[in-house]
């Protein structure tokens, strides 16, 4: 166990990453699956998650080239691909770095074979068609003449062929079903043209592998289950994934604070009668949020507090009532019963963007 200096840490559970893996294989197998390593591992901390799942992965998945080689310098030695958005001009970092390419257009797929056929060498690629979401990828109505050129593309090896839902997360499954209706469709092509489709279809993400069977295909990416977080809090939870992270932090200061004398910035709070006033060494710029300024909650001694006055910066303040709480005492900010949904109510965001917040500033302390 690595340990932080800092009293505020991300306590990040390792095994209970593998166990989630384990959950998502033994649901979509015989299709294997590929955890999405993206933004700092969706907060949890790249180099320690990597190094420690890729022994158990089938391949990674992360969002930039930047992140892909990232991986690769810290030694993973795992398939990779990245799933972004990527320039003509950053492919020959896809060679250099054995990284699997995104081709999410024509002209990606001759600027490839240009930059791979000097050098004899073949970029790894998986095909990227635009089902519905309109961001990157190849429109499926628009998807044979891309095709095509893939087929006849020497110096591309084209590995994967994929697709990206916009609302697999939705209760509302009709979006998701008529996307996957036409990646089925665009799949048809292999068979009319009696060539063998690319060996890795992929189509869900974690709304996806909860809800939609049917969309398995060769692989799946599961990135917020796999960190044991539930899309949307009321999806059916077919798979049994639980978070892996507790955010730690310890009392800085304590103090009986009367009445008529506000707490914090903008002297927006104060206490009707003398109360404990607990200063925690953690705030905005460690993606506690300033928007969740009196709504968020935190634990002490096991019992739930109110979080009082404007977070600043680095600190904010907890009124503990007539608790009596000492420096150094131990505080749960995220975790042991305050989910990421909680977070993300008081934040008015996605868990999405709760985890991903969580700054660099806060150490990650991994364990076993
Ligand atoms: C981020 C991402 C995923 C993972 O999505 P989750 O909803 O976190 O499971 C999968 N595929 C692509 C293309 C992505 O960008």
């Amino acid at each position: 166990m690595s340990e932080s200096l800092r009293p505020t840490y991300l306590e990040v559970n390792l095994s209970q990453l593998r166990k989630n893996l384990e959950a998502i294989r033994a649901r979509v197998a015989p299709a294997r699956v590929m955890p999405i390593l993206k933004a700092n591992a969706y907060g949890h901390g790249i180099d320690g998650v990597a190094k420690y799942i890729a022994a158990f992965a089938d391949y990674l998945g992360v969002a930039t080239l930047e992140e892909g080689i990232h991986l690769r310098q810290i030694g993973v030695d795992k398939p990779i691909l990245v799933m972004g958005g990527t320039l003509p001009e950053q492919i020959p970092w896809f060679l250099r770095y054995d990284l699997t390419l995104t081709a999410s257009s024509a002209d990606l797929l001759r600027a490839a074979g240009q930059y791979a056929f000097p050098s004899g060498q073949k970029i790894r690629a998986h095909l990227k068609v635009d089902t519905g979401m309109e961001r990157v990828g190849v429109r499926d109505t628009d998807v044979i003449p891309f095709l095509e050129l893939a087929a006849s593309c020497k110096s591309v090896e084209v590995e994967g062929i994929y697709s990206h839902f916009a609302n697999a997360d939705s209760l509302d499954l009709s979006h998701a079903r008529l996307q996957l209706e036409r990646f089925q469709e665009v799949l048809r092509f292999y068979e009319w043209r009696s060539l063998p489709p690319p060996p890795l279809r992929h189509l869900s993400n974690s709304g996806g592998i909860l809800q939609l069977p049917d969309a398995n295909f060769d692989l799946v990416r599961p990135g917020i289950m796999f960190y044991g977080i539930y899309p949307a809090s009321d999806l059916p939870r077919t798979v049994d994934v639980k978070p892996a992270i507790i955010w730690r932090s310890r009392v800085a200061y304590s103090k009986v604070t009367p009445p008529g004398r506000p707490v914090s910035y903008g002297s927006t709070w104060q206490a009707e009668r003398p109360t404990r006033i607990v200063t925690v060494p953690c705030g905005y710029a460690d993606g506690y949020f300033r928007r969740m300024s009196g709504k968020a909650r935190v634990l002490i001694h096991g019992k739930s507090y109110p979080q009082v006055g404007r977070i600043c910066m680095d600190q904010f303040m907890v009124d503990a009532g007539e608790e009596e709480i000492a420096l150094g005492d131990d505080i749960v900010l995220l975790g042991e019963g305050i989910t990421v949904h909680d977070f993300a109510e008081w934040m008015g965001t996605s868990p999405y963007e709760v985890l991903t917040s969580i700054s660099a500033r806060v150490p990650r302390v991994f364990v076993e």
